[in-house]
């Protein structure tokens, strides 16, 4: 199997007008944990560096994994995080209210990993169907009878999905559309599944936030683009469908939530569309520049980050990280945040425990080993989460054990 492909174009647009803003070099993969010692030496690398295309402004990665070794086998399990559970309860809520779904609705979730938003509507008695490549996760949703397929959207599985379920009112895709690589394919399959007054919406980390806070580290081999609202517009109207509404929201540090619908459907275009375009104006996000001041603002927080710690280490202080997302890999290994700094991570899954963090290789372990080895220094790399964390180990706090954020900048609570 051909594991790494380049993109000599751009994925939108098709132009290559590419310029390279962003270089992390050959990483691991994010989310590529490691069973034992033994694996270390024969861990594989790949390019991850960010370009920016000057005709339509899409920030993408033109180096490609193949979505087979990234996504078969995987570990992200949506419904880990509670906060996620009422993220995606509360979403689905807000759709069966603004769009009157019934009963005899078809809601079809594209990358529904274990059934997160498929629960609630499967519960309400609305029918559903997920998507899903990955065998482990796309099990567990169909262990809580959540009707999911294992496979990988495209065009002619809509096809099939048309003959046995008929059109969907309603098709979803949260955090999954900034990970596919051919999104003409996602955007002739959407096209062709959608009723005549369906409603396309996706959930993308929003480019906005991704600047304004820092978040290098969301950058990983998975997140192939890097959305906000301009290029999209550019794209869906090429696939003859319109976006009718816009949100932001607060989830993987600042998303955005885009209603699509096809040119023709009924539904008013929201004035929030227009506003938060003049927004995106105001913030230079066409600019070149832009992006190479991001790319110095990231350093100097590498800076700002490394020293930190290694004054702790010299001070003899024990550090821990928690959280082992696939972020906190990109993060450690562009840093150089090794065992050197940190005994070892905790993280609430249970599926990530014992294993080591790719290019890092700091072991994985679950948070009873808090009480057992207490840290001095906690290191959040599941920053998303920090508030969550802290409140649960506020005891350890009162006991004189500090939390550290990493980005935008370090900070220590
Ligand atoms: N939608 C869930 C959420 O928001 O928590 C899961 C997001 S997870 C980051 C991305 C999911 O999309 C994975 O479960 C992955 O297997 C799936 N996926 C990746 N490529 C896909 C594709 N081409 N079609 C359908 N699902 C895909």
């Amino acid at each position: 199997m051909k594991d790494l492909s380049i993109n000599q174009v751009c994925r939108i647009c098709k132009s290559n007008k590419l310029t390279l803003v962003f270089k992390f070099g050959p990483q691991p993969l994010a989310n590529a944990f490691l069973k034992s010692q033994r694996d270390f030496q024969s861990e594989k690398y790949y390019p991850l560096n960010v370009y920016f295309c000057r005709n339509c402004h899409l920030l993408q990665l033109i180096d490609i994994v193949s979505p087979k070794v990234l996504f078969k086998d995987y570990v992200y399990v949506s419904s880990t995080s509670p906060l996620f559970i009422k993220h995606f309860e509360e979403f689905a809520r807000k759709i069966v209210e603004r769009f009157s779904l019934k009963k005899t609705s078809l809601v079809i979730d594209i990358g529904s990993n274990d059934g997160i938003l498929l629960k609630p509507y499967h519960k309400l008695g609305i029918q559903v169907l997920g998507i899903e490549p990955s065998e482990n996760v796309a099990q567990i949703a169909r262990n809580n009878s959540i009707n999911t397929i294992t496979d990988f959207f495209s065009l002619l599985l809509t096809d099939k999905i048309i003959n046995s379920y008929g059109r969907a009112e309603i098709i979803t895709a949260t955090n999954v559309f900034a990970h596919i690589n051919d999104i003409d394919e996602v955007a002739k399959g959407v096209y062709n599944l959608l009723d005549t007054n369906g409603v396309f919406i996706l959930e993308v980390p929003y480019l906005i936030d991704f600047l304004d806070k820092n978040l290098f580290d969301t950058v990983y081999h998975e997140h192939i683009s890097y959305f906000s609202l301009t290029p999209l517009l550019t794209f869906f109207k090429g696939w003859q469908m319109r976006i009718i509404d816009v949100e932001r929201v607060s989830t993987h540090g600042g998303s955005l939530r885009v209603f699509v619908t096809k040119e023709n459907s009924t539904h008013k275009i929201s004035s929030l569309v227009n506003k938060l375009l003049k927004y995106e104006k105001s913030k230079k996000l066409t600019n070149l520049s832009t992006y190479h001041q991001f790319a110095q603002r990231v350093e100097i927080n590498k800076l700002a980050l490394t020293e930190l710690l290694s004054q702790l280490k010299q001070k003899n202080k024990r550090i821990i990280g928690y959280g082992a997302p696939a972020k906190g890999n990109t993060l450690l290994n562009y840093f150089g945040i090794n065992t050197q700094y940190l005994d070892y991570i905790v993280d609430d899954s249970e599926f990530k425990h014992n294993l080591f963090t790719p290019g890092s290789h700091i072991q994985v372990r679950s948070s009873r080993f808090l009480s057992i080895q207490k840290p001095d220094y906690i290191l959040i790399l599941a920053w998303n989460f920090a508030k969550t964390i802290m409140d649960k180990y506020a005891y350890l706090r009162n006991k004189g054990v500090k939390f550290i954020l990493p980005v935008p900048s370090p900070k220590i609570i």
